[in-house]
């Protein structure tokens, strides 16, 4: 390495001057901007009832032992898991975000193709990138379902390949049978990224019991409302998780996290009434006439806002007190689409209003 006068230039290209990660805007900037006393915030997918009172009451017996290290194994996370879903093996990360990093890092070397079904989620990219993969992005149809024999056939050449089903942004769920299609004709690994399926009527977890090439990445932070918490895991084939935790960083989750999402899983009156909720709500959204909304099998909605920009529409519904996501930063979406998830009660009536004056 050559010597250098600015420490600058000791960093990577890829973060000196490559893309990140887009975050939604801050509601406290925006309430300040406007005069807002409170912003509805639609733009993150969060759950909004707040904390189950059974993941808090975990959380809160676990602040006890923080000055531990966590267990290794984070038993008694994978025994809820297993008492949740059944016996599949199961790993953990930092948010589903931290499972996908991981992946790709045990599979990845400099150069090795990782092809991503896009519109989509942009952490899958980001994270092959900076490993040194080569991103394959398989546009979807027009009607955002897959284009299997496109897919396939970029496939065919990854070491991992993503799909987001319901896909983020578009809400679009992948049918079981196309995914089955996928799995029979490919080699490599097909992550199915699954952050808001419990919120749709597919469910691919039969699947692991026939292909030894899935993994299934679930999330905490969307229907069992912790967020804030960042606990990830996925549905992994028996061979992978020891690789796995070898490639990842040790005790991957701390105490206080892991103890909070086996409250989580628990809670099943709470993850009950979420879903009713937001299916009740996401129906009203997508009944809405204003503007084109997608079908979706997400806690959120797609809207075609044309011929306003993402921006331009993001920026009126900020004017008038509601937080929604521009979809202008997703690769290969064009740029006229917002997204907005349901919120509380207070935040889709006030969507609702704005969204007729559009
Ligand atoms: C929210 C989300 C995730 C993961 O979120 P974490 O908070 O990191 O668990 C993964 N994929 C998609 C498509 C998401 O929307």
């Amino acid at each position: 390495m050559q010597p250098s006068n600015r420490s600058v230039d000791l960093v990577r290209d890829l973060y000196r001057q490559g893309t990140s990660y887009v975050f939604a805007k801050k509601p406290e900037a925006i309430a300040e901007e406007f005069g807002f006393t409170e912003v509805a915030r639609l733009a993150s997918n969060e759950n909004p009832f707040g904390p189950s009172p059974q993941a808090l009451q975990e959380a809160q017996k676990a602040l006890v032992s923080m000055h531990r290290y966590p267990d290794t194994t984070h038993t008694a996370l994978i025994s809820a898991l297993q008492e949740y879903h059944g016996d599949y093996s199961f790993v953990t990360g930092v948010g589903m975000d931290g499972v996908i990093e991981t992946c790709i890092r045990v599979l990845i070397n400099p150069g090795d193709q990782v092809t991503i079904s896009t519109p989509t989620f942009s952490f899958y990219g980001l994270a092959a990138t900076a490993q040194g993969g080569v991103n394959s992005n398989v546009l979807r149809n027009a009607d955002f379902s897959i284009d299997i024999p496109s897919f396939i056939s970029s496939a065919r050449n990854a070491k991992i390949s993503f799909l987001c089903t319901p896909n983020n942004p578009s809400g679009t769920v992948t049918p079981l049978s196309d995914i089955e299609e996928i799995l029979q004709n490919i080699q490599g690994i097909l992550f199915l990224d699954n952050a808001y399926v419990e919120f749709s009527s597919e469910d691919y977890r039969q699947l692991m019991n026939r292909y030894k090439n899935l993994i299934i990445g679930r999330t905490m932070s969307k229907v069992f409302g912790l967020a804030g918490c960042r606990v990830g895991y996925a549905f992994v084939p028996d061979w992978f998780k020891p690789m796995y935790e070898k490639a990842a960083t040790p005790f991957t989750l701390n105490t206080i996290s892991a103890a909070a999402a086996v409250g989580a899983l628990q809670d099943h009156d709470y993850i009950e009434q979420t879903i009713s909720y937001v299916k009740k709500w996401r129906d009203a959204f997508t009944h809405e006439k204003r503007k084109p909304v997608f079908t979706s099998g997400a806690n959120f909605v797609m809207i075609d806002v044309a011929p306003l920009t993402g921006d331009q529409a993001t920026d009126f519904f900020a004017q008038n007190g509601v937080l929604v996501r521009s979809c202008r930063s997703f690769p290969g979406l064009a740029d006229h689409y917002i997204r907005v998830c349901v919120g509380e009660e207070w935040e889709n009536i006030r969507f609702l209003e704005v969204f007729r004056k559009i």
